[in-house]
């Protein structure tokens, strides 16, 4: 068993730290102390130069006692979603809430209080086990930069689980899907709108024109597509000559996500051709999707393990990506967890202090359950 105020207090701690996206550099330095009094090797990699942050990725390495176990991966994010600083967290009636002005930041600081809790309790206990891949991430928010970014020849594991899931503890996603991200420019041509309207070609009307014709929204089970932003026009005497649609089109199926993502720059294109203008299409993969199957070694030992800790197993799939979706890519069979958090992304975020400390149960039983495992 897990310490139950010592976890609580942790998280009210942590969740007061400041960490914005790119701005993880507090944070970072805290942890990179306590991972390092685990006993962890803690590196902290690049990857927060590349994308214009403070601070990088921690990768750490904690060396187990059972040399035939498995590497196991336990990962969470640092940064959190605004308006996320100067966090006031209160308890009441067993539940973790923000003071109703910012977000409460259990999205993922309950993933981070609940693997340093394990660890903790492992090292207290002194719980036979494999070697322990900690990594806590940057700038996963709005786009999972830091996992993209990572320095890859630090990850050492065969599997492992990504504590970033608003589902309740027990619930294991095994689909996740992929996204792609278009930007649409058109480029019309401006005119005076009063004096020569006609030699204008205007760039409003052909961005209506396709977005009018798109099928979007939910596409299907495993798919999705959404018109996000735009952007054009300077005044309403000059026929505008630019716009620009940002969209973005998910499937947990990668080759339905390459069909929602042509069928959409194709109606572009062809709008803007039809009128005389031109459609620049820029897009930019943001992760592949991933499944896992209900045999996966990750999927097994997570049902086992919650069971061990009084959890039922449940199988979920999920619409958003995490840093899940680039482990998987990279090679190391990873899944979601949920973790309890609650209205994530808002101010009436929330966390009952009950799932906080079944999450740090169940990451002990999975710590447990990867000991007995073999390579
Ligand atoms: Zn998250």
């Amino acid at each position: 068993m897990i310490n139950q105020e010592r976890i609580i207090a942790d998280f009210m701690g942590l969740v007061q730290i400041n960490s914005p996206t790119k701005n993880e550099r507090q944070i970072a330095d805290l942890l990179t102390d306590r991972l390092t009094q685990f006993g962890c090797t803690v590196d902290e990699d690049r990857a927060g130069e590349k994308i214009g942050g403070n601070a990088g990725n921690l990768i750490a390495y904690l060396p187990g006692t059972m040399p035939n176990a498995p590497v196991l991966l336990l990962g969470a994010h640092m940064d959190c979603v605004s308006p996320c600083e100067n966090v006031r967290p209160q308890r009441k009636d067993g539940r973790i809430t923000s003071s109703g002005d910012t977000i409460l930041g259990a999205d993922d600081k309950a993933g981070i209080a609940a693997i340093l809790e394990a660890l903790q309790t492992v090292e207290e206990q002194q719980l036979p086990h494999g070697d322990i891949q900690i990594v806590f991430s940057i700038a996963e928010e709005g786009g999972l930069y830091g996992a993209k970014h990572i320095d890859r020849s630090l990850l050492k594991a065969s599997f492992g689980y990504e504590l970033d899931s608003s589902g309740r503890p027990g619930e294991i996603i095994t689909k996740a899907p992929g996204q792609n991200q278009i930007k649409i420019t058109i480029h019309g041509k401006a005119a005076h709108a009063g004096i020569a309207p006609e030699s204008g070609i205007n760039a409003i009307t052909i961005a209506a024109t396709a977005i009018a014709q798109l099928r979007q929204g939910r596409i299907d089970e495993e798919t999705t597509a959404n018109i996000g932003v735009i952007h054009g026009g300077i005044a309403t005497n000059i026929v505008p000559d630019l716009v620009e649609v940002i969209c973005e089109a998910r499937s947990r199926n990668l080759k339905k996500m390459q069909m929602q993502t042509e069928y959409m720059c194709e109606a572009f294109k062809q709008a803007a051709e039809v009128n005389g203008a031109k459609a620049i299409i820029d897009l930019e993969k943001k992760y592949d999707p991933y499944v896992l199957s209900e045999e996966a070694s990750t999927v097994k030992i997570a049902c086992q393990a919650a069971k061990a800790a009084n959890l039922a197993p449940r199988f979920e799939s999920t619409g958003g990506g995490s840093d899940a979706n680039f482990f998987n890519l990279y090679g190391i069979e990873t899944a979601v967890i949920g973790i309890g958090m609650q209205k994530c992304h808002t101010t009436e975020e929330f966390i009952e202090e009950e799932d906080l400390c079944n999450t740090a149960n169940w990451v002990v039983e999975i710590i447990k359950a990867t000991a007995k495992a073999t390579k």
